[in-house]
């Protein structure tokens, strides 16, 4: 499939490089270095990504990103999307006549023409390191902190799915001269005042369940609108309640655009990703995400019943 990827994307009169709405940092990586790297071989291609969280505007050339295009392009690549409707810029990978899907979520719907799936790898920026790789285009530094950056949040800082390629590949980026410990700490560690409110707000709000094995949490609109806080502001809110001993599953919603966006995540066996499929969401096993027009009360008390009876 990548040797097939390559030619439909050689013979392309211009590539549009599409990734989820509410990019975080592995469809913000993702993105970025497929443009670097499709542009390195005379690729005309452009990225569009209406929007992202401040905190990547550290990363090289990020810049060369479009916010809209108008443009016509005849071939649409979709990057770390689990499925059609969750798309940014719909509308230009509808008008494309060839669509490419290259992804690592279990959830993947292999929505495209052409489908390159990694199901269950840790990020979709190490999924596209190997396919640059069979591609002979040379991972050069910026290349190499776009990809970086994904691996970095889509682990949470290897904490989940950790496997040996990934250490491998960060391993090769420092000996490039790829300031690893910068972007862990300006794209995942350092909170802004705001973000600290945030969390602790979120941090008060902390349920228990089910003999204390499930925590849960939200963040209203309100409170958004008072500390200024957006998309990517709320990184780091889930794991307050995952990482404390003995949760099983850490449940946050957040209020945003008339519905609740809701994050699940498993510290062991439970499948999150089978309760986010239940809510037409989806993801991986140990994070997984959805959005609902459900109220927060109900939201609740059906998220809990279904949890508990995975426990
Ligand atoms: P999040 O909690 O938003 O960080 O997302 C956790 C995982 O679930 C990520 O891999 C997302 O791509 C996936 N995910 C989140 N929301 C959705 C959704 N509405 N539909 C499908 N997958 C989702
Ligand atoms: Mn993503
Ligand atoms: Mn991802």
């Amino acid at each position: 499939m990548s040797d097939k990827i390559l030619e439909v994307i050689k013979s392309a009169k211009r590539v549009a490089i599409l990734v989820h709405e509410s990019p975080d940092g592995d469809a913000i990586g993702s993105a970025l270095a497929t443009l670097l790297a499709l542009r390195k071989i005379n690729i005309d291609a452009d990225a569009i990504v209406s929007e992202y969280p401040f905190m990547f505007k550290i990363l090289d050339k990020i810049e060369l990103f479009k916010t809209n295009s108008n443009l016509e392009y005849d071939v649409a690549l979709v990057l770390d999307c689990s499925s059609v409707n969750r798309i940014s810029n719909i509308d230009i990978f509808n008008k494309a006549n060839i669509t490419i899907n290259i992804d690592h979520h279990d959830t993947n719907t292999s929505f495209a023409t052409y489908n390159l799936v990694d199901r269950g790898g840790p990020a979709c920026c190490l999924t596209l390191s190997r396919l640059f790789k069979s591609w002979n285009i040379e991972i050069d530094k910026s290349i190499g902190s776009a990809l970086t950056t994904g691996i970095i949040t889509d682990t949470v800082g290897f904490r989940y799915n950790n496997i040996s390629d990934t250490y491998d590949f960060v391993s090769s980026m420092i000996k490039l001269g790829v300031d690893v410990t910068k972007l862990y700490y300006k794209i995942l560690t350092v909170n802004t005042m705001p973000q600290f409110e945030l969390k602790k707000i979120a941090q008060s709000r902390l349920a228990f369940y089910c003999d204390n094995k499930v925590a849960f949490t939200y963040i209203l609109e309100e409170d958004d609108l008072k500390l200024g806080t957006k998309t990517g502001d709320h990184e780091g809110i889930i794991e307050i309640g995952k990482d404390i001993e003995g949760v099983e599953v850490s449940i946050f919603a957040r209020f945003q655009d008339g519905k609740y966006r809701v994050s699940l995540r498993s510290n062991n066996d439970v499948d999150v990703s089978s309760i986010a499929a239940i809510f037409d969401g989806g993801g991986h096993k140990q994070a997984s995400g959805f959005v609902t027009d459900l109220s927060l009360e109900t939201l609740r008390d059906k998220l809990i019943l279904e949890v508990s009876k995975r426990l």
